[in-house]
């Protein structure tokens, strides 16, 4: 299930648990997404969001736009956590 997977890879540190820096929209370029591994199709729409942490390097992650929607809200549900 994708949004225990998004649980799963922000506790790993795959997938970050802050806001973007910014953030693309455009046609899947067949890359992998990075939440649930299919490649994002032509058809899809594909997510680029850029990460600029402090001290650390510039990251940047493509997901498929349903499951950046996955992604975002188990993230907010991480920092409304008591
Ligand atoms: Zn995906």
């Amino acid at each position: 299930m994708l949004h225990v997977r998004a649980k799963e890879r922000m506790q790993s540190g795959e997938l970050p648990t802050y806001a973007p820096s910014s953030s693309y929209a455009g046609r899947g370029s067949t890359i992998t997404c990075a939440l649930c591994d299919a490649p994002i199709l032509p058809t899809d729409v594909e997510l680029e969001l850029e990460f600029v942490a402090q001290g650390a390097d510039r990251k940047v992650i493509r997901l498929h736009s349903r499951c950046e929607s996955v992604w975002n809200e188990e993230r907010l549900r991480l920092h409304n956590r008591p």
